[in-house]
């Protein structure tokens, strides 16, 4: 089989994103899949993208076998035209452990220094890449701001690819750059996902939320609404979830846990969601924008703090994805009906309820 190493061309573009994704997807989760390929996407669109250093690997019928991207990188706003970063590298499952990573990164070191780069930085396994050169980052005073958790120290590495480089490049790490590499970023695949399953539930005719529960980047179980208020079925998306959890998994696990949801849950829910001893919850379409659909309005209460005077921990996060979580609605009972409509509609019964009120006062 031949390897040939060359740089991105648009006719390959998809194939390697393809590639990132599944990668990451089988050795981490879906989740982890999604955000590593929304990371390409998102450096390729940004400055510090290199066109020359997003490398591929491919056989000899064009087939990508590896893939790895440096991109150009600060530490606190410095050394951007010296220090690249090495993110992320995948390597095509069954061909793993036969150097082609080796070879692709080994291929970007030469380019870059013909480039004019100095060092290079990578956050990963220090097994896979202290034999490539890389030490820990600390040691040589580059050290990972508060939002990088590390599984430890070692975890982010250097390598200079000039003698000395490191003399003069120090300072705190720092991804905030990447959105992709933001917690806010990874609610946002979780929400997407909650929408699906909204949409889905509509579809069949139920009303349109959905809802699911992450531990460690791994959706752990998912759940529509299947309420059915003509039989009296509650059927809450969140409802369910919890109903599929419990007696499943230990509470430390529960508790480690965050649960998303398409819509701010009802009080009900958040009683059931309290009682399976999840403390984290990430929602999509807030008690207020909901209540536009609703002909009352939203309840001003402190939940968080109702739930604590009781001895419960329970925080509450959001919204996410807003306007996206609303359009949802429009799926509701099966039948597709604009936004603005619905809405509209909904106006209507407040203010027939108003003035209906207005009226009770008037003959009191
Ligand atoms: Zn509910």
């Amino acid at each position: 089989m031949l390897r040939i190493i060359k740089s991105m061309e648009n006719k390959y573009l998809i194939p390697a994103l393809d590639l990132v994704e599944n990668v990451f997807t089988a050795w981490d989760s879906p989740s982890e899949g999604k955000t590593v390929r929304a990371l390409v996407e998102e450096i390729r669109s940004k400055k510090y993208y290199l066109p020359e250093l997003e490398l591929i690997m491919v056989d000899e019928t064009d087939r990508i076998l590896g893939y790895a991207m440096f991109s150009r990188f600060h530490i606190e706003g410095k050394y951007e035209d010296e220090l690249l970063i090495l993110t992320p590298v995948a390597v095509r499952t069954e061909y793993q452990r036969q150097h082609i990573s080796k070879e692709l990164i080994e291929y970007g070191f030469e380019k870059a220094i013909v480039l004019g780069y100095k060092a290079v930085l990578v956050e990963g396994n220090p097994k896979n890449y202290n034999p490539r050169g890389f030490v820990t980052s600390a040691d040589r005073g580059i050290v990972a701001g508060p939002s990088i958790h590390l599984p430890h120290p070692a975890c982010l590495m250097v390598k200079e690819l000039v003698p000395d480089a490191l003399e003069h490049i120090s300072g705190t790490v720092d991804y905030s750059f990447y959105d992709t590499l933001c917690e806010d970023h990874k609610n946002t695949v979780y929400m997407k996902r909650c929408y699906e399953l909204a949409v889905q539930a509509g579809k069949k005719g139920f009303d349109t939320f959905g809802a699911l529960l992450v531990h460690n980047g791994e959706i752990l179980e998912e759940a529509e609404n299947t309420a059915d208020w003509k039989k009296g079925i509650f059927g809450h998306a969140e409802f369910n979830l919890v109903h599929k959890c419990a007696n499943r998994y230990p509470d430390s696990l529960l508790k480690e846990s965050t649960l998303f949801t398409s819509c701010a849950p009802c009080e009900r829910c958040l009683c059931a969601i309290a009682s399976l001893g999840v403390e984290k919850v990430v929602f999509g379409v807030s008690y207020e924008a909901f209540s536009k659909l609703t002909p009352g309005d939203a309840l001003p209460v402190d939940r968080e703090g109702l739930l604590r005077e009781l001895g419960i921990t329970m925080k509450l996060a959001g919204p996410v994805l807003e306007e996206e979580g609303m359009h949802v609605f429009e799926w509701w009972g099966g039948e597709h009906r604009p936004l603005e409509e619905l809405i509209a509609e909904m106006a209507e019964v407040k203010a027939k309820a108003a003035q209906k009120e207005l009226y009770n006062n008037d003959i009191m």
